[in-house]
């Protein structure tokens, strides 16, 4: 656009003076676009569901992590509802000050119940849980083996501890147990860290081989299973129960803003370790803690996990019915285990240009390009929802097919 035009790489006049001290930054928004990596970000306009409104228009919503259709569920808007006629908007101070709600209590001790654990605490949200967690566990002197395709949040809390990091090839027990014999001797604890499921491949990590390499070497094992909560093991418990692992992963990181339907994070674990947070996790002690409402509408998404597995049950059939059908279209979904359903295309342009004709044929779903994803790996990602019902999901398959042979990514039909 002109004004862009205008400023990229100029001076701009600021009362008398000129001013240069942004340029650097209008050249890389422009790098952006120039490279197809600009994020537009879409607005939206109604309730989440399998259909939402998007820039004005009702779109087939593959994009949301609300996997079991529960963000816009009225159970959980009751609740809600009837949290802030009892307790207010805001919770007015952080949690170790006057902002621990008996409602935060009460979540805490569900949520470990149903997660089978002794005991967990809850933060603003699952990146704030691995900023808190991590650095409470290791320092300076410490290393951290991570998965090479953790999550953002894993990240940047490992680099907020000061740790050293060593990265491990994406779901290799051998290449983890490689780099823990490599430092033996260099410091003094350790932790081994990996998402459950990852988001941009829907693929699950190894756990049973994991805990093995960890128990061998006596070091500390964290899962973050943000994709694996309400998703994967008996009605939805996670990545831990999936695998029976139950008392052998130190700490569970954990998120209320995908399949639980709300906002607000949490870790579990030994009752010893959330003890240690509630001393030392920072955004616990610096930072307010979730609504009222947030944490009642939370409450009642663990009753609905735990009265029945409809949800889940749904959101597998729904995931595995389109998965196939995609399949047989003919194209790659890659190495997805789970509803995550990546569609590969490789180039960030085609990506782009795939998700734009797929908007414009009613269907909303992201192209994931660099740096999210490696160059070259760019895709369309799919979310299926329990929400989603057969017709939904055909309507999608229709118009991915459609886009699909419009653009060559699949032949036509013989
Ligand atoms: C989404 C996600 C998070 C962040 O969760 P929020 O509650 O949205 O902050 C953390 N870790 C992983 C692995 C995730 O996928």
């Amino acid at each position: 656009d002109d004004e862009w035009g205008q400023r990229q790489g100029c001076a701009v006049s600021v009362g008398e003076t000129m001013s240069t001290k942004l340029n650097w930054l209008y050249a890389e928004l422009a790098a952006l676009r120039e490279q197809n990596l600009y994020n537009t970000i879409r607005t939206i306009d109604s309730p989440q569901g399998a259909w939402i409104v998007v820039d004005g228009k009702r779109v087939l919503n593959f994009c949301s992590n609300n996997y079991l259709g529960l963000a816009n569920d009225a159970r959980l808007k009751q609740a809600a509802h009837d949290a802030v006629e009892k307790f207010g908007v805001g919770p007015a101070a952080v949690r170790s000050i006057a902002g621990t709600l008996s409602l935060h209590n009460e979540l805490e001790k569900r949520l470990a119940d149903f997660k089978g654990v002794e005991a967990t605490i809850s933060f603003q949200s699952g990146f704030n849980s691995n900023g808190a967690v991590i650095p409470a566990l290791v320092g300076k002197e410490d290393v951290i083996f991570s998965d090479e395709l953790n999550h953002a949040s894993i990240i940047d809390g490992a680099r907020l501890s000061g740790a050293n990091i060593a990265r491990y090839t994406h779901n290799d027990a051998e290449a983890l147990e490689d780099a823990i014999t490599q430092s033996a001797g260099t410091y003094r604890r350790a932790l081994i860290v990996t998402d459950g499921v990852f988001s941009m491949d829907g693929d699950i990590a190894p756990l049973p081989q994991i805990v093995e390499v960890a128990e061998r070497h006596d070091i500390l094992l964290m899962v973050d299973d943000a994709h694996g909560e309400g998703v994967l093991g008996r009605g939805g418990r996670g990545i831990v129960d999936h695998f029976g692992m139950h008392g052998r992963v130190d700490v569970e990181v954990g998120t209320m803003s995908k399949a639980f339907g709300v906002v607000g994070g949490y870790v579990a674990g030994k009752k010893e370790i959330v003890e240690w947070l509630r001393q030392r996790g920072r955004p616990f002690l610096f930072s307010s803690a979730v609504t009222a409402a947030d944490a009642a509408a939370c409450l009642r998404a663990v009753d609905i996990l735990e009265e029945s597995t409809e949800l889940v049950e749904k959101l597998w059939d729904n995931a595995r019915y389109f998965k196939t059908e995609m399949q047989r279209l003919g194209f790659d979904t890659g190495a997805s285990e789970t509803p995550i359903t990546p569609v590969m295309l490789g180039d960030a342009q085609l990506a782009q240009n795939f998700s734009r004709a797929l908007f414009d044929n009613d269907v909303f779903a992201m192209a994931i390009k660099y740096p999210t994803v490696p160059q070259g790996k760019a895709r369309i990602r799919v979310m299926i929802s329990a929400a989603h019902s057969r017709e939904d999901l055909d309507k999608g398959l229709e118009v991915f097919g459609k886009v699909g042979r419009e653009l060559g990514v699949i032949k036509e039909k013989i």
